[in-house]
């Protein structure tokens, strides 16, 4: 009995019910002394009547209880007649509504299963309509959601498969006695691991990047100066490759943002101008104002893009030459992500494989 008395069905019908009952009651009470005294000024005419001879005291009596009686079997039966057709009236109204409020039920169930794909039918109601499409909007994302999800779990998969088969490739070697003990092999085994241990830092960094968990300690900073200090940080480590860095800082950048967020994507994009370098190459950082932003360039004469990977280059794990030095695929990612945590973006353009390219962080200055 809980169960029906709880339900939205029983509460629907009972109100509409209710209404229908008040209508009811209230149209009896008024028709009936409405209807008693247009019958006594009716009985009334007709007793004055001189044609019709004036009419008895039994007689008008007489009509007076016909009158009611028949009133009252009238008014009994369009009770009854009308309380069936309300009940049957709000139960299909009460049904109707509630339909497309099982399919939404149904819905979330099979989304809470896992099952993103299916759609709910729209239903004309306005109010059920956009229940129903933020439940497909709902499920779309929950699906794009898994979609990276399970991209990434692959992509994760296949990063981690080539450094740990180079790895098991010389370890077999070594014990079959196929590899001598040479410092050549244990060195290659080592920049395996290395490249492991990157690639795991670089991953838990994507990760918060991804869940937007990064948080941002902001303070007002110059933009060229982290710039300069990234590339001043880095200058040790590239000294014998032959690629000298210029920083040119034309003007003041004062912005809003986190220092050590933006060190890491200077650091990033100059140790990929660094790389991406051949000796006898040049990375110049120009830090200048555009407009209400704050931009750095940062420009090699490296190996270049290709036109096509232009934004390829900012998707994980991509890389244009697998073979190429350099590291996991994630960095540009991350930089990017920190960009536009401020607001801003990063951006590449290159006039082609073998002519260089340039990088450009943009971040709106502080007001
Ligand atoms: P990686 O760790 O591989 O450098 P990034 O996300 O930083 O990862 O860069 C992604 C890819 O973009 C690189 O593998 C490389 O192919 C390309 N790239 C990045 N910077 C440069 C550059 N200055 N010149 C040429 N190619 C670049």
């Amino acid at each position: 009995m809980k169960r029906i008395t709880e339900s939205l069905l029983f509460r629907l019908v009972l109100s509409h019910l209710f209404v229908v009952v008040v209508a009811v009651v209230a149209t009896a009470l008024l028709s009936r002394s409405l209807a008693g005294s247009f019958f006594e000024a009716h009985l009334a005419d007709m007793g004055a009547d001189p044609a019709m001879g004036g009419m008895s005291v039994a007689m008008s009596e007489g009509l007076r209880k016909g009158f009611a009686d028949s009133f009252q079997s009238a008014l009994s039966i369009a009770v009854l007649v009308g309380a069936a057709a309300a009940i049957l009236a709000s139960t299909f109204s009460a049904i109707r509504v509630l339909r497309p409020l099982e399919r939404v039920r149904r819905a979330t169930r099979r989304l809470a299963s896992g099952l993103y794909t299916e759609q709910i039918p729209i239903p004309v109601e306005t109010e059920l309509a956009a229940l129903a499409h933020d439940v497909n909007a709902l499920g779309e994302a929950l699906e794009k959601v898994e979609e990276r999800r399970v991209r990434l779990i692959a992509e994760v998969a296949h990063e981690l498969r080539t450094p740990l088969t180079t790895i098991q490739g010389y370890m077999e070697g070594l014990l079959d006695g196929v590899f001598e003990p040479t410092e050549e092999v244990f060195a290659a085994t080592a920049r395996e691991a290395t490249r492991l241990q990157r690639l795991a830092a670089d991953l838990s960094s994507l990760s918060r990047a991804e869940e937007g968990a990064i948080e941002l300690v902001t303070a007002r900073v110059d933009l060229g100066s982290i710039a300069a200090e990234a590339a001043n940080r880095l200058r040790p480590q590239f000294e014998g490759s032959d690629v000298p860095i210029e920083v040119r800082r034309l003007n003041d950048l004062p912005v809003d943002g986190d220092p050590d967020r933006l060190a890491q994507v200077f650091t990033n994009i100059v140790g990929n101008a660094l790389t991406y370098s051949s000796p006898g190459g040049r990375v110049e950082v120009v830090a200048q104002r555009r407009g209400t932003k704050a931009a750095v360039s940062v420009t090699d004469t490296g190996r270049g893009i290709a036109p096509e990977h232009l934004e390829a280059i900012f998707e994980r794990f991509f890389r244009a030459d697998r073979d190429a030095p350099g590291g996991t695929g994630i960095g540009l990612t991350i930089a990017r992500r920190i960009a536009r945590l401020h607001q801003g973006d990063v951006t590449a353009t290159s006039p082609g494989l073998g002519h260089g390219s340039t990088f450009t962080v943009e971040i709106p200055l502080a007001g």
